[in-house]
């Protein structure tokens, strides 16, 4: 399987990130990348950009190096409602905004509970993938979780860092196994992130694919084998 689009970039724009957009077009551009999506962190995460970050992505060119530019968002899911912080008047001009509980601002009480926050998330259509949801932090059945998605045509994440060495996000091999296996049973599509927070990382994903591979999860559910299909798959959601 190959992969030629990253939906999940993070840049300098957010504090904790450590590479310019135009660095990490170069290494996509070097991974074979077709796409990425710059997706910095929204508001109230610390050091996230203002607002108008995602207001103005229209200043950024939509081809560099040879890579499509996605604009794009890391919203963040603050109550069991499964509420966004940011407006929708900084997002209209969006291509997608992924959607992810942080638990440094919120993190829900239980299972049951995590299902409510990804449920309500992603009845927002803006909303068309939900990041890093195997994260043992934040509890949620996986089948609830696939059928949610499958009812709302929302994309899930297989997130690389999470399954890199060292990521402080909890269980993530194990649940993420579960996850692509409900994804399996109700036929939900999968999109990749690297999650990059340096260059380097962009549109890597030895980890995910090693996964993928080992549970022989079907092609057919990969949204980011090229950049028709990814716009096709969230395009289904409007
Ligand atoms: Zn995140
Ligand atoms: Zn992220």
């Amino acid at each position: 399987m190959i992969i030629r689009l990253d939906a999940h970039t993070h840049t300098v724009a957010s504090d904790h990130a450590y590479s310019t957009a135009l660095e990490n077009c170069a290494a996509a551009a070097k991974a074979g990348m077709e796409a990425i999506g710059m997706t910095d962190h929204a508001p109230p995460l610390y050091g996230a950009p203002s607002k108008l970050h995602f207001a103005n992505l229209n200043a950024v060119d939509r081809e560099v190096l040879g890579v499509t530019m996605l604009r794009g968002a890391e919203l963040n899911i603050m109550d069991a409602n499964g509420s966004l912080f940011l407006k929708d008047e900084f997002l209209k001009d969006l291509d997608y905004c992924i959607a992810s509980v942080h638990p440094l601002l919120y993190a829900p009480a239980g299972a049951g509970e995590g299902l409510w926050v990804y449920a309500g998330a992603m009845k927002n259509p803006r909303v068309k993938i939900i990041g890093h949801p195997e994260d043992a932090r934040v509890p949620v059945d996986f089948d609830e979780l696939a059928r949610a998605a499958s009812d709302t045509l929302t994309l899930i994440e297989v997130n690389n860092s999470s399954l890199r060495a060292g990521s402080y996000r909890m269980n993530t091999h194990a649940n993420m196994a579960k996850m692509l296996r409900a994804c399996e049973r109700h036929g939900v599509f999968v999109s990749l992130g690297s999650d990059a927070h340096f260059a380097t990382a962009v549109g890597r994903f030895g980890e995910a694919l090693q996964l993928l591979s080992e549970l022989d999860f079907p092609e057919e559910l990969v949204a980011s084998t090229s950049l028709d299909k990814f716009r096709a798959l969230i395009g289904r959601k409007a």
